[in-house]
């Protein structure tokens, strides 16, 4: 596995992957590996001939106030778990060098970014998207595999992806669990032993309202209030952020589960901001 900081050496090595043949997946991350990250890897090392893994914490993806200096970065722990995956690159550019002192260029899916989590995270999508973009053309790969976890975030890319009519194939990954359903993220570590014992509550209700779909409710102020009855008892600790019954792809509020829809949720849990989602009802 290669160790790049470069992004134009990143840029060369592809080109060169490219020119002799050989195809290239993508898995951009933040870092502080956990088994959802690894199934990534592991994903996208079976969809391609080559892949390239990039580790970068991207200050244009926080708002003022949020996590930045405290996200957990654990580098040397991250690239022995690349390598096991099957990284043929690692790419763990500098903030300088993805973003110049006088960078100016911004790509944003305004409607979809501003759904879900963008209402507390206004300026959270279109730094995912200007990154990944700027990923994607680096590498020029032919796919990238993100999770579902990050539901809205696979959505906007894709719609991204399309608008733009960029080559690159979206892939997404179920979400990888705890055995108690806490969906693994590298945030989980900011919780106390208190809020991490009521966290797979999260989960557990939207598995309830997976439930009571399969059972014939529909109504979707009904489902969210089980699940908010549920979180009033079983979550004391958490402060919802929201909680919202949407179309997969669109993202639109949706009164009734007639056709495709998803809950998700974003929770804070002391300095955690846990998301999740359930798709309550596919194509
Ligand atoms: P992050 O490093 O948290 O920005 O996440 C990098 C990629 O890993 C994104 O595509 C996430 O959706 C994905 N991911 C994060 N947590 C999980 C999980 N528990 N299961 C599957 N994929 C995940």
């Amino acid at each position: 596995m290669q160790l790049l900081k470069n992004s134009k050496e990143l840029a060369d090595v592809c080109r060169g992957w490219h020119a002799d043949g050989q195809d290239i997946a993508l898995t951009p991350t933040m870092g502080c590996y956990h088994a959802g990250h690894e199934d990534l890897m592991h994903y996208g090392r079976m969809l391609a001939k080559r892949l390239v893994v990039s580790l970068f914490v991207n200050p244009a993806q926080f708002g003022p106030g949020e996590d930045l200096q405290a996200y957990p970065r654990n580098a040397e722990r991250d690239a022995a778990i690349a390598k096991k995956c099957g990284a043929d690159i690692l790419f763990m550019p500098e903030a300088t060098d993805m973003y110049m002192p006088d960078y100016a260029t911004w790509v944003d899916v305004p409607e979809l970014s501003a759904a879900l989590c963008g209402q507390s995270r206004p300026t959270h999508f279109r730094g995912v998207c200007t990154v990944v973009l700027k990923l994607f053309l680096l590498t020029m790969a032919d796919v990238a595999v993100f999770g579902a976890k990050d539901w809205q975030q696979q959505t906007i890319i894709r719609r991204m992806v399309r608008d733009l009519g960029m080559p690159t194939r979206i892939e997404a990954r179920p979400t990888v669990r705890e055995a108690d359903g806490l969906a693994l993220s590298s945030r989980n570590v900011y919780m106390t032993a208190d809020e991490r014992a009521q966290a797979p509550e999260i989960y557990q209700a939207l598995r309830y309202a997976g439930d009571m779909v399969a059972g014939g409710e529909s109504s979707a102020t009904l489902l969210r209030k089980a699940v908010l009855r549920r979180w009033a008892e079983r979550l004391p600790l958490g402060r919802l952020d929201y909680l919202a019954v949407v179309h997969p792809d669109t993202l639109s509020p949706l009164d009734s589960v007639d056709g495709p829809a998803i809950m998700a949720c974003a929770v804070r849990m002391g300095k955690a901001r846990l998301i999740d989602n359930i798709l309550l009802r596919g194509e």
